[in-house]
């Protein structure tokens, strides 16, 4: 496929059926939000992963960084490299499973750093960096399972985990880690067992002074829950993207949207009542209807089940989607929007007069989360990055 940087040309904003705007100024905004709600002994990881939650991670990880964000992470080793081939020199740490030795001497290669979960898999690293010329040590960090039971080696057994990692040549522990599977649940008691896990685990190996030089344990819903999850880093995705995890977490940060999703109208025609529209007919006029062909789809991460239900904003009206949501296009009934024109601009996800529509509306329709509306842009959709001004009180409190 051709990237938008081969086809200058095709200029998006003008020419464009579709596009996502990435707004920088929010961006930093929210890393800064976060920044002051930390202690100067607490790094801020920018997560990246899934190409920066869709938004792209290279503009995105460049501009967390200049904001004040210490670490980036990311889930697989060809994202790292990614942001290395970028230019980017941040320490970077791949949080995924990392098992072939190919993999690890990419990991050396490039300089990330690896998630281990097991002692055989730091091993197997270990035997293949001694394998490489001129091998430099590589920072490792060790994950343990206080309850999520995905990666992570068993919390109880941190300390035999740690025993066999220290003396393995090329391989220094920079940080213990774990992850947390309720942190944006009203009820915290599952957060604080884990916690409780976590803080056994370090206890022990400070005992027997085996105590990595860091360690972290929060996501964003954890570092607006409770600055005792904070240690030495956070590890940040959704909040700098400008979403928060759930309502109760809402009141410590000011956060702002980064990403809007717009498309334009391809088509605009009446159809008489009775017109059955789009695959189906799920949708049938009741009356003579002013119908606007708008050039995105599921294709482009509009998920279908929204069909017949999704909303959306043009030129500072709310429009009704009709019809099922196909490929590369859905139909809007635009009956009420007086001059409207071909090639006028559809607001999916973001802000259009005294409307804001956003991820956390489309998630609760589709019955899933922000996190997964974010990520299911596709790359068919030029970035367009763009200073926007941000509203009154975020610019107040920042
Ligand atoms: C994705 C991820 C995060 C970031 O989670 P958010 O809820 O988006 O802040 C943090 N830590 C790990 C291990 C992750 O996989």
């Amino acid at each position: 496929m051709l990237s938008w940087e081969q086809t200058p040309s095709l200029e998006p904003m003008r020419c464009c059926r579709a596009w996502v705007e990435i707004n920088l100024a929010a961006l930093r905004h929210n890393v800064q939000q976060f920044k002051g709600i930390l202690p100067a002994s607490t790094q801020l990881m920018a997560v990246v992963k899934a190409d920066a939650y869709g938004h792209g991670a290279v503009a995105v990880a460049q501009t967390a960084l200049q904001a004040g964000a210490a670490w980036l992470g990311v889930a697989t080793v060809p994202e790292g490299i990614e942001l290395r081939a970028a230019g980017i020199q941040a320490p970077t740490l791949v949080m995924g499973a990392v098992n072939s030795p190919e993999e690890m001497q990419a990991i050396a290669h490039w300089r990330l750093q690896p998630t281990l979960v097991k002692p055989k898999q730091a091993l197997v690293f270990s035997d293949t960096l001694s394998g490489l010329a001129a091998a430099r040590p590589v920072d490792v960090h060790l994950k343990i399972d206080t309850g999520m039971a995905r990666l992570g080696f068993p919390w109880a057994e941190a300390t035999d985990f740690v025993q066999f990692v220290q003396p393995l040549p090329h391989l220094k522990i920079d940080s213990l880690y774990s992850h947390l599977a309720t942190a944006d649940d009203l009820d915290p008691t599952i957060m604080q067992l884990q916690h409780q896990r976590f803080t056994a685990a370090v206890d022990n190996l400070r005992r027997q002074q085996l105590l990595p030089p860091r360690l972290h344990l929060a996501n964003t819903a954890a570092a607006l829950a409770d600055p005792a999850l904070h240690y030495d880093q956070v590890r940040v995705g959704l909040g700098i993207y400008g979403l928060y995890p759930a309502p109760h977490l809402r009141h410590r940060v000011d956060l702002q949207p980064v990403m809007e999703v717009k498309a334009r109208i391809t088509h605009l025609k009446e159809v008489p009542a009775g017109t059955g529209v789009s695959y189906g007919h799920r949708y049938r006029c009741d009356r003579t209807t002013r119908l606007a062909v708008v050039g995105i789809g599921y294709a482009d991460g509009v998920p279908r089940i929204l069909s017949n239900r999704l909303q959306v904003m043009v030129k500072g009206h709310l429009a009704q989607q009709i019809g099922t949501i196909t490929m590369d296009q859905l139909m809007l009934d635009v009956t009420h929007i007086p001059d409207l024109q071909e090639g006028d601009i559809v607001t999916l996800l973001g802000r259009d007069g005294r409307y804001t529509i956003g991820p956390d509306d489309w998630a609760t329709m589709a019955n899933t989360i922000s996190w997964e509306i974010l990520c299911g842009f596709k790359h068919r959709l030029p970035r367009i990055t763009v200073e926007q001004p941000l509203p009154a009180r975020a610019v107040a409190q920042g």
